[in-house]
């Protein structure tokens, strides 16, 4: 099953669910019990399927990636968090920073997954089952704020306005037999820049959640962005950057296509 979450023409929020040519409303609560009704959903706007209380990230997790950035392979998971302020919804613009200027600003397409239950301690085994589907997303990241001005952390880089669009529906697990075994594919402005799959993850989705759980609680809603692959923009010669007038799209298979074109932040 997809699901979407949407506002409808009296602006109202609401999940539906997408099956062909066609979105049921949904009614209660995707992170715990919810009936699909028999009614149209009356989808004005199709919004980021999540309001997630954290965005965990993790870096260099594809082997390839970590060789274009410069890095040796990590030995544990590099964790770093987004504000979960920056959530952008499908089809609504990257804005590049003009108030803190960036003139490095970057695409990461990323499988996201999005924690149904909360959890803490699972084991590999087990991790699956506190997860309740995928998504796409896009780690966008200002290269120069990132490296050179961030004091060595990587938050305030990846952490601007506008710098993590989500979706465009939630692909529940039913849908997505292996999160290790997908396509993923990023444009930008219609060119292939990341062409790749998700077994190439030095980390895999279970390792993943079995990591971030460990000592620490995962409430229900949270995303984890799980790393992107070689191909981003700054491993370009010469370097890719985002310009006003692009359109990024990342696409996953089994989930659907992510598209957010770019301007400068008014
Ligand atoms: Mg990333």
């Amino acid at each position: 099953m997809r699901i979407v979450r949407y506002q409808d023409r009296s602006g109202v929020v609401s999940y539906g669910e997408q099956a062909a040519g066609a979105v049921r409303r949904i009614e209660g609560d995707v992170l715990g019990a919810f009936r699909i009704t028999s009614e149209p959903a009356d989808v004005a706007k199709v919004l980021a399927p999540i309001v997630p209380p954290a965005i965990l990230c993790i870096g260099l997790n594809y082997r390839k990636h970590a060789d274009e950035s410069g890095s040796p392979p990590p030995s544990f998971p590099v964790l770093f968090i987004k504000n979960p302020a920056c959530v952008q919804n499908p089809g609504d613009y990257i804005e590049i920073p003009t108030f803190l200027a960036s003139d490095s600003v970057d695409y990461e397409g990323e499988l996201c997954v999005i924690v149904g239950k909360r959890c803490k301690n699972v084991t590999e085994a087990q991790a699956l089952d506190y997860v309740l589907g995928y998504t796409c997303g896009n780690d966008v990241s200002a290269r120069d704020w990132q490296r050179q001005k961030g004091g060595s952390q990587w938050c305030r880089g990846k952490s601007f306005d506008t710098f993590a669009p989500l979706g465009p529906c939630i692909a529940l697990k039913d849908e997505i037999p292996d999160p290790n075994k997908l396509r993923l594919k990023t444009t930008v402005s219609g060119e292939v820049m990341q062409d790749w799959s998700t077994e190439d993850m030095i980390f895999s989705v279970p390792k993943l959640v079995s990591f971030l759980s460990g000592s620490t609680t995962l409430l229900p809603g949270t995303v984890i962005m799980t790393g992107t692959p070689h191909g981003v923009g700054m491993g370009k010669n010469p370097p890719r950057w985002l310009r006003p007038g692009d359109t990024v799209s990342v696409e996953i298979e089994g989930i659907g296509v992510l598209t957010n074109p770019v301007v400068n932040e008014p």
